[in-house]
């Protein structure tokens, strides 16, 4: 079966033909680096990685990730902080591609920043004006939406019930409200370019349509990104570059994944419930996250919370308790492929709930197994299909070392020593409870005083 996606352009979903036979190009819109990034933020990076590894098996596959470290957030962060622009975008960066890469997210074919395209930005801008799609005033120019009568397509919005819906106040030099700025003017002190409009700085939206025509060429097959990012930022993308190349097809297939959301709550720093990957990864097994996230399809939101590790836990455990102690030579490790069903599952717009069943049937059928042959056939296609998922990159005994079975170190128990000190704050006694009974189970028992929780091995 061919790979099938749902394409939000088209609205359905459609069987996927690159424009190249055998090979595909894929842009994902990546982080703007001015801080760390949440556990939404993750969700885009783990499931287009998910749809890379799956795409790899076919195809020849170029897949870019852009870093935006041109913005106004991050001269805002660096006001803040007194630091410089590039002391800020050099550390997140690096701090987003660790996080990442705890997650099992791999790196990227290409990673284009935008501060190194800058002439390939300027250079699509002075296009836009010549051919009358966009406009400079008051030195900012400014693309003009009544020039494309195709705009709003891919957001399914009509151009004049947003005009006439417009609320925001418009800037005197726009001619219209939904005209969205390409370039904009930069003081002295703020970080700018010179360009036939002067000194300035791009907008963020043509930073990717610019990045993408560089290193993919100017028709894409694959453009992803959050639902958030569908408008404006994916519909003035489309607009600029279908404009730029007289109407050529921008991205053949344009994918969206749902929004996390936090104990049913949408994350905000304001509301102080924001939960960094960067933490995170210090307390909880990367592969742990990359499952939970995996664990509702991709276009349906997903709402984070305690029982979503914890179903997660106990699909690792039930996976890693039923390879464990079946020894596999290298050869029998890298000549098996996943089971079939679980590749279909994903080839079916990346159904990763359902591979993850089919591999769970693939597990049971291993536990009742009698076959030391079938046995090892089955457990290494279940690890095939865990390299395929990002999963079960651990040894099961080291897995299970560093949860209920094993000893624990002193620093994990100091960990879950915070964390249940951190439930009780939150009046979330079951929590706390169960970090202590979980201690227990692992033979360590606590004792609560005035300074804080003392615990000793009791077995
Ligand atoms: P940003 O750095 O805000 O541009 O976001 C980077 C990526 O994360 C974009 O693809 C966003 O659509 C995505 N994103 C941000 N917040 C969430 C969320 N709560 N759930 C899912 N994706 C998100
Ligand atoms: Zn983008």
């Amino acid at each position: 079966m061919a790979i099938q996606l749902h394409d939000t352009l088209r609205g359905r979903k459609l069987p996927f033909e690159p424009l190249v036979e055998g090979e595909v190009t894929m842009y994902l819109c990546g982080p703007t680096v001015y801080n760390y990034a949440h556990i939404g933020n993750a969700r885009p990076a783990v499931v287009f990685d998910l749809l890379a590894r799956l795409l790899r098996r076919s195809y020849k596959l170029t897949f870019a990730r852009n870093i935006t470290d041109v913005d106004d957030k991050i001269n805002a962060a660096a006001i803040a902080t007194g630091k410089s622009i590039d002391e800020i975008t050099a550390r997140y960066i690096k701090a987003y591609n660790d996080d990442m890469g705890a997650l099992g997210v791999l790196p990227p074919d290409i990673e284009p920043r935008a501060t190194r395209h800058i002439d390939e930005m300027i250079a699509m801008i002075g296009t836009l004006v010549t051919k009358g799609f966009a406009y400079e005033a008051e030195g900012h120019v400014l693309f003009d939406v009544s020039s494309n009568s195709d705009y709003g397509a891919l957001s399914k919005r009509d151009l004049r019930e947003m005009i006439a819906g417009a609320r925001v106040e418009v800037a005197p030099y726009k001619r219209s409200p939904q005209d969205f700025v390409l370039w904009k003017p930069s003081t002295p002190e703020m970080p700018g370019w010179d360009s036939p409009w002067g000194r300035g700085r791009p907008g963020w939206h043509i930073e990717c349509s610019a990045m993408a025509k560089k290193h993919l060429g100017q028709t894409i097959d694959i453009h992803s990104g959050g639902l958030d990012l569908v408008f404006p930022h994916h519909e003035n993308e489309l607009a600029q570059s279908t404009c730029v190349h007289d109407g050529a097809p921008f991205a053949r297939y344009w994918l969206h994944n749902g929004f996390l959301s936090l104990d049913s709550t949408k994350m905000s720093k304001s509301l102080g419930n924001v939960l960094l990957v960067h933490d995170m990864v210090k307390k909880i097994p990367g592969e742990l996250i990359r499952l939970a996230l995996l664990s509702a399809h991709y276009r349906q939101p997903l709402d984070w919370s305690d029982s979503a590790l914890e179903g997660a836990r106990n699909m690792l455990d039930r996976l890693y308790g039923s390879i464990r102690g079946i020894e596999l030579s290298d050869a029998e490790r890298s000549s098996a492929d996943p089971p079939a069903d679980v590749i279909e599952a994903l080839e079916d717009d990346l159904n990763s709930p359902r591979a993850m069943a089919k591999l769970f049937d693939h597990a049971r059928t291993l536990n009742k197994s009698t076959d030391d042959e079938e046995r090892k056939k089955l457990a290494a296609e279940i690890l095939a299909a865990g390299d395929l998922l990002g999963i079960l990159q651990m040894d099961a005994e080291a897995w299970f070392s560093g949860s209920e079975d094993g000893e624990l170190s002193a620093e994990e128990i100091e960990v879950l020593l915070e964390q249940r000190v951190e439930a009780r704050v939150n009046r979330d006694f079951a929590a706390a409870d169960s970090i202590r009974d979980k201690l227990a189970t692992a033979g360590i028992s606590i004792e609560d005083s005035p300074t804080g929780a003392r615990w000793r091995r009791s077995g």
